[in-house]
């Protein structure tokens, strides 16, 4: 059997929180003994050079029991006014833990829409980098009250798995009230058999998940595969992980505590690169000089010096050709200027980006993550 990965080894983790590990059901307040813990060991992570992305739930647990909502099952618009008032309690929760172990809490919140409109999603991806780089851990909801029914991501597993795909995360661990997927139900069939680790999900697998669960929970194992499903296609290995009861659940993974992990499809990372470089028809063209074309092949990124001329009317995050001195395609990409903009800083040093725009974006005119090179 291939090895699991090791929590030790993620450059890049994002963590999932359900409701149920962080409010408390008695109180309809955070666990904030818990939250301390989990707050500790991020810090702990972090410390090693680890980055840490948060995707918590909680917003409309948080709230339910003041606004009066108690039935089991909530209309959408009452679902939408519970997460307005819970995720500023949720905010609270999480900036006052990590503050604790000092660290700076940074709210993001996320539709649907925003993981798959190309601009949308560069934007939020070049945030959450920022973010990052500056050493702030970004702690992730879905907007819940913009959301309309069909773009609802609806759980957090599948929005967790997007927020890492976006990042390129090599891991997501997802807490759970169950240390991982069995061959069946283990509350209900004595014979269930655990599953270490998942190579591919096929289905077999997809059959384990079994029917989502009733009631308000929107989780269930259900989710959680369809989240395995995207992560590990984006490259990123996923862990099903107990968090209920385990006070520092992050080391205790890490100390070997039972989970399932899915490994990352062999294809993965790629998979995002073929789409840039073959289901997107370019809407310009940037040419570039000789050194910008030997950078280029050598694997770097495509910095506004080295063009000189740029073509087509394109905004930022449409897709562009590069081509070389004598006209040959030797790249496409994401472009993280505007085609205006782009014609304004070519030729231009990064630094001057700023000055030239009156604002400063991205050093690199197209990010090599977002740069296919062509022919062989
Ligand atoms: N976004 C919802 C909340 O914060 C939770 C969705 C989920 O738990 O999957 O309450």
């Amino acid at each position: 059997m291939t090895a699991a990965p090791r929590l030790a080894d993620a450059h890049r983790l994002v963590v999932k929180i359900g409701s149920a590990l962080l409010v408390d059901p008695a109180s309809a307040a955070p666990r904030a003994g818990w939250l301390a813990g989990l707050a500790a060991d991020i810090a702990a992570l972090r410390a090693r050079g680890t980055e840490v992305i948060v995707v918590s739930s909680g917003a409309i647990a948080l709230a339910r029991r003041a606004l009066g909502l108690t039935r089991a099952r909530l209309r959408l618009e009452e679902k939408q006014a519970a997460a307005a008032v819970g995720q500023i309690r949720l905010a609270q929760a999480w900036a006052g833990a990590l503050a604790d172990v000092g660290l700076t809490a940074a709210q993001l919140l996320l539709t649907l829409e925003d993981t798959e409109d190309r601009r949308r999603y560069l934007n939020a991806r070049a945030t959450l980098q920022t973010l990052l780089a500056m050493g702030t851990i970004p702690v992730i909801n879905e907007n819940d009250t913009v959301a309309t029914a069909e773009i609802r991501f609806g759980d957090n597993d599948r929005l967790a798995a997007r927020v890492a795909e976006m990042v390129e995360a090599d891991q997501l661990i997802l807490l759970s009230d169950i240390d991982g997927l069995y061959t069946a139900d283990p509350r209900r069939d004595p014979a269930a058999r655990h599953l270490p680790v998942v190579a591919a999900i096929t289905p077999e697998i997809e059959a384990m998940g079994g029917e989502p669960p009733p009631g308000y929970s929107s989780g269930g194992m259900r989710t959680k595969l369809a989240a395995a499903r995207i992560a590990t296609q984006a490259g990123s290995a996923m862990a099903i992980a107990r968090g209920h009861a385990v006070d520092h659940p992050l080391a205790a993974l890490e100390a070997g505590a039972r989970c399932t992990w899915f490994l990352p499809a062999p294809e993965g990372r790629s998979a995002r690169k073929r789409w840039i470089a073959g289901a997107l028809a370019p809407l310009g063209v940037l040419i570039v000089d000789a050194g910008a074309a030997r950078a280029l092949a050598a694997g770097g990124s495509l910095l506004p010096a080295g063009v000189r001329g740029v073509e087509g009317a394109f905004e930022r995050g449409d897709p562009v050709l590069v081509r070389g001195p004598d006209g040959t395609a030797l790249a496409q990409g994401l472009a993280a200027y505007a085609s205006a903009d782009a014609a304004r800083i070519a030729g231009h040093r990064s630094d001057a980006i700023e000055t030239i725009l009156g604002w400063r974006g991205r050093d690199e005119l197209i990010h090599r993550d977002d740069l296919v090179l062509l022919g062989g």
